[in-house]
């Protein structure tokens, strides 16, 4: 190893260490248990060498959030125990190669998705999906209106590969987290009502994760404040 890949593993380590602490402090300042919130790496654009290393530390959940991109990486690391979360929008013919290669996707934003993803089961494997919620005002950002919300829950309850977990969400650039969370806590209880079980609420990011844990965030998916910035996009 070069010195150069000892330093950038040990800033690894540290910023990972240090999102941790910060997100133990957050929870426990909640009210909440620390050991009941999970953090997921999204390491999108990032190789699957920092992965590797990712794991090494002791992360097991990671996130991507495009289908080829999860698919290449899993096929390289599929000798590590790790749980993937896909998190970006999905295209339906895409709804195969995501099911084979995720264990929750968190981006379940209409009932032909969630079809997709059901008619791509094999055997008798069951697949865990939030219903991703749009909490911007611009219906074209990923996720189903909130008031639409309980109805895809129910919809994604009659397909009996998918095990329905919660709900997901991004908070809107103009709007204060906090508020955009507390919307999607609501939500959150209403989608309970009809499956009590789903008590997933995946939210909050590197900028905003400490409010989405005092509104309750079960699965926080961070980033850049972990990984470093990401690689050009290219
Ligand atoms: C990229 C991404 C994240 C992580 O973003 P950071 O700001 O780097 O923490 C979380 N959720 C989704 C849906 C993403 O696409």
């Amino acid at each position: 190893m070069t010195q150069a890949q000892g330093q950038a593993e040990s800033g690894l380590a540290a910023r990972l260490s240090a999102i941790d602490h910060r997100i133990a402090d957050a929870a426990r300042l909640a009210g909440r248990d620390p050991g009941e919130i999970t953090r997921i790496v999204v390491t999108k654009f990032h190789p699957s060498s920092l992965v590797r290393e990712l794991h090494s530390l002791g992360v097991r959940d990671v996130g991507e959030n495009r289908q080829q991109e999860l698919s290449s990486k899993t096929a390289e690391l599929d000798d590590l125990d790790l749980r993937w979360h896909f998190i970006g929008q999905a295209q339906t013919n895409k709804a195969s190669a995501i099911r084979r290669s995720a264990d929750a996707v968190h981006s379940v934003d209409r009932d032909r998705l969630a079809d997709a993803l059901h008619r791509a089961a094999e055997g008798d494997d069951i697949l865990d999906v939030l219903v991703q919620v749009n909490l911007t005002d611009d219906a074209g950002r990923g996720g189903v209106e909130p008031d639409d919300a309980r109805s895809l829950a129910e919809h994604i309850l009659a397909l009996p590969s998918l095990r329905l977990r919660g709900v997901m969400a991004v908070a809107p650039l103009d709007e204060e987290p906090a508020s955009a969370f507390a919307r999607l806590r609501t939500i959150a209880e209403r989608v309970r009502e009809v499956e009590p079980t789903a008590d997933w609420i995946s939210a909050g990011m590197t900028g905003d994760f400490v409010a989405a844990i005092d509104a309750g965030a079960t699965h926080l998916r961070i980033g850049s404040a972990i990984t470093g910035p990401r690689p050009d996009r290219g």
